[in-house]
């Protein structure tokens, strides 16, 4: 054979008609790389301190049974979920990731021409697992503060609606939706469509009207919450999170996972993150308290922004939004541009987040 010397063949394999409609994931680009800087990444809301130790520890201790296959219930941590949320088991299932659980989410709830309804702009992974599943993704703007317009969500549902996403508090935006708004929102959605409370940031939140998700849940049959240990718990890397549902729609949830889909490693991390809470949430009370200190700064430089709840920041600058992102990239900051709507940038360490109070400082504004 010659390398390359005959043409290849065009592909007459059938591809599904619904991934035309997929839009491409964007991840956070990785921290840029300039002499004589430290560079950081601020464009995934990641969690910037390392593994804790003890978390290390049982990493360490199981990667040398990585020939084994993870235990395929996740029986472990489903336990110990169920004891620290005092939830029955029956009602966890988890997922590589509560992206994996959403998706598992949607395959166990929509059949093509469905429609599910969530709040835009919001996290990125919701139109792409959408339509990947061939269903109609619903997008309702959000309002002018930045916040969920619950009012419209439920207006928007039809009979065809079998999903609404809430994401409180939002990515990549910030603010969460308030206890008595999401109440109201809940009374007018009918009681066969599924509710998931999105609660990728919950540690971080420290709004007084943000709601009890859990508390929402047991008292309705139609709300699920969705949890991660990517973020607070600092396992991004590890890909592990769950769903709380009523039993009928978490032992679903289950039947749509890949088989051995959380790894062993991802699974005794969380169970050991989970035990080292207290330690974990020092650095948690951290973070919030960088937040308020970069958010109390850009007030003081004069920037009007929405809200926040959670690990970031959002800049809504519009048509110059490359711009900033640029700024901040020639500093060797690496923040996550949306198009002609913004710039989200994760509050990472105190050095990371004073340069980047330099440049919101000299970024001139009409
Ligand atoms: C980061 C994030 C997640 C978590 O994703 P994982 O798959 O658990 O890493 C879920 N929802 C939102 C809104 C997020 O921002």
């Amino acid at each position: 054979m010659t390398d390359g010397a005959a043409p290849t063949p065009s592909s007459r394999v059938r591809l599904r008609e619904a991934l035309g409609g997929v839009p491409a994931y964007v991840a956070g680009r990785p921290a840029a790389v300039l002499e004589g800087v430290t560079a950081y990444k601020m464009s995934s809301n990641e969690n910037p301190y390392p593994p804790l130790p003890s978390v290390l520890e049982v990493v360490r201790e199981h990667a040398g049974q990585m020939n084994r296959y993870p235990d395929m219930g996740v029986a472990a941590l489903t336990e110990a979920l169920a004891a620290r949320l005092d939830v029955p088991a029956a009602r966890i299932a988890t997922g590589p990731g509560s992206v994996g659980v959403l998706s598992q989410i949607i395959t166990a709830l929509c059949d093509p021409g469905d429609e599910v309804v969530f709040a835009w702009r919001s996290f990125e992974a919701y139109p792409i697992l959408v339509a990947l599943s061939g269903a109609t993704a619903v997008r309702v703007p959000l309002t002018s503060e930045a916040r969920h317009d619950l009012d419209a969500m439920a207006a928007a549902v039809t009979e065809r609606t079998k999903v609404v996403l809430v994401c409180t508090p939002n990515n990549p935006t910030g603010p969460s939706v308030r206890t008595n708004e999401l109440e109201a929102f809940l009374d007018a959605v009918p009681d066969d469509v599924l509710v998931v409370l999105d609660e990728a940031y919950l540690e971080f939140v420290s709004s007084a009207d943000a709601p009890d998700a859990l508390a929402v849940h047991r008292a309705r049959p139609n709300v699920a919450v969705l949890r991660t240990f990517s973020k607070a718990y600092g396992l991004a890397g590890l890909r592990v999170g769950y769903a709380v549902a009523h039993e009928p729609v978490a032992e679903a949830l289950r039947k749509a996972a890949i088989p051995f889909g959380v790894s062993s490693l991802a699974q005794v991390a969380a169970i050991a993150s989970l035990e080292a809470f207290d330690e974990l949430d020092v650095r948690v009370k951290q973070l919030v308290a960088e937040r308020a200190r970069v958010v109390a700064e850009l007030e003081k430089q004069g920037w009007d922004l929405p809200e926040t709840d959670a690990n970031f920041v959002w800049f809504p600058v519009g048509e110059r939004t490359g711009e900033l992102a640029a700024a901040c990239q020639e500093v060797g900051l690496t923040v996550r541009p949306y198009g002609t709507d913004g710039v989200r940038a994760t509050i990472a360490e105190p050095e990371a987040n004073d340069r980047l109070l330099e440049v919101t400082g000299s970024f001139p504004r009409d």
